[in-house]
């Protein structure tokens, strides 16, 4: 798919960020070149519709899910709710936390934002280890939601994050 390579054309590579020996890749180009962000969207939105008979929210990851994961579910035609670090929602919240690399975090929803029997997609820009996402799907558990599909533009594949996620499934656009 040319789109692909499109895309890949539009990522670019940090060493030593955002400390030494992390390899960082950085998304900001696909959201300067519209052509490689409409690329994205209708990748995922055919992944989607391919796979899926019926989605109620796309759920965006903090901060970069909140840059594709609108876009989505507006092709697909449905609502889109944050998972944001918490203390960053107003009103009843619930929150799971998780490990990072160095320290924890926690990963926080507006209660209200999701109802017990709702199918959902998960979107972030990359999976590397997965805590990120495992900690979404978590709270989406805890709300009694179905996790249909976690979605990431790139997957870094070394770290093994789809193991982690498992049994959901992870669909990535570009594996390093
Ligand atoms: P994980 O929790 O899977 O280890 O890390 C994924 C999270 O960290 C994602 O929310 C992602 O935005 C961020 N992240 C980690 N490494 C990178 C990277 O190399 N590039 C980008 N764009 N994000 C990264």
């Amino acid at each position: 798919d040319c789109r692909l390579k499109m895309i890949k054309s539009r990522i670019r590579d940090f060493p030593d960020f955002p400390k030494k020996g992390i390899l960082f890749r950085d998304i900001c180009p696909i959201l300067k070149d519209p052509g490689a962000l409409s690329a994205v969207t209708s990748l995922f939105e055919e992944h989607v519709r391919g796979q899926f008979q019926h989605v109620d929210f796309v759920v965006g990851l903090d901060a970069r899910g909140f840059l594709f994961g609108p876009l989505l579910a507006q092709r697909l035609g449905v609502g889109f709710v944050l998972v944001r670090k918490k203390g960053k929602l107003p009103g009843a919240t619930v929150s799971v936390a998780y490990d990072l690399e160095y320290g924890k975090a926690e990963a926080e929803i507006q209660e209200d934002a999701v109802s017990p029997g709702h199918k959902v997609i998960l979107i972030d820009d990359l999976l590397a280890t997965g805590g990120t996402l495992y900690a979404a799907c978590a709270l989406m558990h805890q709300r009694q939601v179905e996790v249909l599909s976690c979605l990431v533009v790139v997957e870094l594949k070394d770290l093994n994050g789809a193991d982690r996620l498992k049994p959901h499934p992870v669909y990535s656009l570009l594996q390093y």
